[in-house]
């Protein structure tokens, strides 16, 4: 079982642009299709529920895409980012300064303006995001202090999709990293976590990257035992039994939790 994936080979060989446009072209066939329908709306949900709110955000495992931080930004003025691997942060930042090349979100964004009501323009929406981006950092989510050397105040939530299920190579190694990833959230604060379950590998053109298989019990377990009270757990259940051979999985999950005041 020597398949992982490890943050240096996530360095080396994961591509952003191709991961970007093989998985977030929403509505037309790309990879993400189903996953941006259910976490969009659930974190369009999360976001305007009226009690994940407050100064700071802080994103773990951002990668390239900004899908995540869309609802957010309309709650939430301050919103730090963060991934381990160099181009990542650089094709981030690319988007962030609106700079020739970069991905092209509009169908995700689009999607979630429509979800939200349509009260403000694509454009308004990705400068409104643009607007609430403070810091890009480096982060590893196996160090205590995920944005070491960068010491933060703790943020008032702390957001990860699909990170935890690449970054860990074992549920210890998973249960280490929801613990390390709570040092940076304030006592009350909420913790959002998205990705998928059941899942034991993915592909990035022609590179394969491992997967933690994650259930429900096993990720129950996980934040409760970091010191949560988990307030929602949101599945989405895959229906056809196939396996493709870009990736497999099972179900989507989307998980708001509440870190305990005496935790
Ligand atoms: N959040 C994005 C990217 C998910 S891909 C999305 O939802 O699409 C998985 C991400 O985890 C990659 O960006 C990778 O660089 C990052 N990653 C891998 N190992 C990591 C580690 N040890 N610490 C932090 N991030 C890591």
């Amino acid at each position: 079982m020597s398949d992982f994936t490890g943050k240096e080979e996530y360095q080396e060989l994961f591509n952003p642009k191709v991961y970007l446009e093989s998985f977030y072209h929403l509505g037309s066939g790309s990879r993400a299709d189903k996953y941006l329908y259910f976490v969009l709306k659930e974190l369009v949900d999360t976001f305007t529920s009226g009690k994940v709110k407050g100064d700071t955000l802080i994103d773990i495992g951002t990668g390239p895409t900004i899908y995540q931080l869309l609802s957010a930004c309309e709650v939430f003025k301050n919103i730090i980012v963060s991934d381990f691997t160099e181009r990542n942060r650089e094709e981030f930042n690319v988007w962030l300064k609106n700079q020739p090349g970069a991905f092209d979100w509009s169908s995700v964004v689009k999607h979630v303006c429509h979800l939200e009501g349509d009260s403000i323009s694509c454009q308004e929406k990705e400068e409104r995001l643009r607007k609430s981006i403070t810091q890009v950092l480096k982060c590893d989510v196996q160090k205590t202090n995920p944005l070491d050397p960068v010491t933060l105040p703790q943020a008032d939530c702390v957001l990860s999709c699909l990170c935890l299920e690449a970054a860990c190579k074992d549920y210890e190694a998973y249960v280490t990293a929801v613990k390390n990833m709570t040092t940076l959230l304030k006592p009350g604060g909420y913790l959002v976590l998205g990705g998928i379950m059941g899942s034991s590998f993915y592909t990035v053109g022609e590179v394969k990257f491992s997967s933690l298989d994650l259930n429900e019990d096993f990720l129950r377990e996980a934040i409760t035992g970091a010191g949560y009270v988990i307030e929602n757990f949101q599945l989405y259940k895959k229906t056809e039994t196939s396996v493709g051979e870009q990736q497999d999985f099972t179900a989507y999950y989307v998980v708001v939790a509440r870190k305990e005041i005496n935790s």
